[in-house]
């Protein structure tokens, strides 16, 4: 499964993710020679989900490929989806280039060359399915990069006893603050709006606010955060500014997709609130002819309009246009 392949191919699909999976597998289905190069391991983005964390959709949600993905539980666990997506890939056997990153394109139309740190593929069609994962939306504020303010959360267990702050009012820093509650750390959620998000899931938010009410976390609304220091938070509130002692601050602030690496491969944006990466949203061909944008990288900076349940249907719809190549008689 895992080959340098051959060093032309019909597809090359950046991004081994569920949406770049679904992808070289409607390509392969039509007689192309297709290789995915990741610049991590196989659904790199999912390895790094928390590490106990349940998806929002039930598993027929998830399939690619026709592929059944039988689950014990009603919501599939990550380490279901994992197994499932690498099972996939195995029964296929999809050519796979992992760990290493692709930097630019160059060619042109029907002769491109996808250049990677370790090498170059020439390709008639590039499918770009990069998601959005690698780029967190940084905090702009002295102390942002400090070892103990991550942009991604995996367990609480390391905080047991410990002062941690979770900025952010959606699903991801929702759910960090519940689980550190839980594990015995005590929690301060920092919230830029009046509230938590509307868009938090319907089983999560009431438990989120109760706990809030009962006092277990404690929560600043309408507040941004000024700066932080080796052992503190410093916020302004609507009431004035507050030092909140922090071991550890999770800034879970949402991702953005790739943008330097979309401009790398020739892509333009839109002049949109969501800076959409230039494509038509009926072929998903981008201003390249024969690059295509697959799954979350569509929506740009509206992070949330495509997912996997929606985003795997692009894989069909781009493969449709694919032309096969002709068969010497
Ligand atoms: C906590 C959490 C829960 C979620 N739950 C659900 C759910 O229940 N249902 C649902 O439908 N969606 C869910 N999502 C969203 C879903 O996981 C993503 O939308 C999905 O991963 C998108 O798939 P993708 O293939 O488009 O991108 P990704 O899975 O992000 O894959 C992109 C791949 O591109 C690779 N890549 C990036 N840059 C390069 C480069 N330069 N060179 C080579 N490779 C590169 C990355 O390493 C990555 O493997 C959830 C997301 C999160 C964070």
């Amino acid at each position: 499964m895992i080959s340098q392949g051959p060093a032309s191919v019909d597809v090359v699909v950046i991004g081994a993710g569920p949406v770049g999976l679904a992808c070289a597998l409607e390509a392969r289905r039509r007689g192309l020679s297709v290789c995915v190069v990741d610049k991590g391991a196989l659904v790199n983005s999912l390895v790094g989900y928390p590490t106990n964390m349940e998806f929002f959709s039930t598993p027929e949600l998830l399939e690619i490929g026709g592929y059944p993905f039988p689950t014990a539980h009603y919501k599939p666990l990550r380490e279901d989806a994992l197994d499932y997506y690498r099972r996939v890939a195995v029964a296929e056997q999809l050519t796979l280039r992992l760990y290493e990153r692709v930097l630019r394109l160059e060619g042109q139309p029907g002769a491109y060359a996808v250049v990677t740190e370790k090498g170059r593929l020439a390709t008639r069609y590039v499918i770009i399915a990069t998601g959005f994962f690698d780029v967190p939306n940084r905090l702009d504020v002295p102390g942002a990069d400090l070892p103990h303010v991550s942009y991604y959360y995996k367990e609480p267990y390391a905080h047991v006893g410990q002062s941690v702050v979770v900025i952010g009012a959606k699903n991801s820093a929702a759910k960090a603050a519940l689980q550190l509650v839980r594990a015995g750390a005590q929690v301060t959620l920092v919230v830029r709006g009046s509230a938590v998000s509307d868009s938090v899931k319907y089983w999560i938010r009431p438990d989120l606010l109760n706990r809030i009410a009962e006092g277990r976390i404690r929560a600043y609304y309408q507040t941004t955060v000024h700066h932080i220091g080796p052992d503190s938070v410093g916020l302004l509130t609507p009431e004035g500014p507050v030092e909140l002692l922090a071991h550890y601050v999770y800034a879970l602030t949402g991702y953005r997709p790739d943008y330097s690496l979309l401009a790398n491969l020739g892509i333009t944006f839109q002049d949109d609130a969501a800076r959409t990466p230039t494509h038509n949203p009926d072929t998903f061909e981008t201003n390249q002819p024969g690059v295509y944008l697959a799954g979350t990288v569509c929506g740009g900076l509206n992070t949330s309009r495509w997912f996997i349940e929606n985003g795997r249907h692009h894989a069909a719809v781009i493969a449709a246009q694919l032309a096969v190549p002709a068969t010497i008689e």
